[in-house]
């Protein structure tokens, strides 16, 4: 379990752990995506097995999402906050880790699969 989240974190390729899966970060404040790479440097394995591979992807970022935001929320109430303010917060969160919770999707359906 601790192997598998280290490689989800590194990026890694599935297959030789060697490759880097993205050419690039993508960064939020200039609203460029992730750019992933289509084979790995290294073996050749292919990212994208077929058209609409990463679709499945999708639900593990919606599921990353909201663990983020029930994360924040429990940490909000413990600290105390006024709730109402919350929903600000829980945009900024997800603006914030959006292009995190694209790599971080894709990474673990790779991996799962
Ligand atoms: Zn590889």
């Amino acid at each position: 379990m601790a192997g598998f989240i280290k490689n989800v974190l590194q990026q890694k390729c599935p297959k030789c752990k060697n490759g880097d899966v993205f050419q690039s970060n993508g960064n939020i404040l200039t609203l460029k995506g992730p750019k992933m790479n289509e084979q790995c440097e290294h073996c050749q394995h292919k990212f994208e097995k077929e058209p609409g591979y990463f679709i499945g992807a999708m639900y593990m970022s919606y599921g990353l999402s909201i663990a983020e935001v029930v994360a924040a929320f429990i940490i909000w109430k413990i600290v105390g906050l006024p709730i109402e303010n919350f929903i600000y917060v829980a945009v900024i969160i997800l603006a914030a880790l959006i292009f995190f919770n694209f790599r971080m999707a894709r990474m673990i359906w790779m991996y799962l699969l």
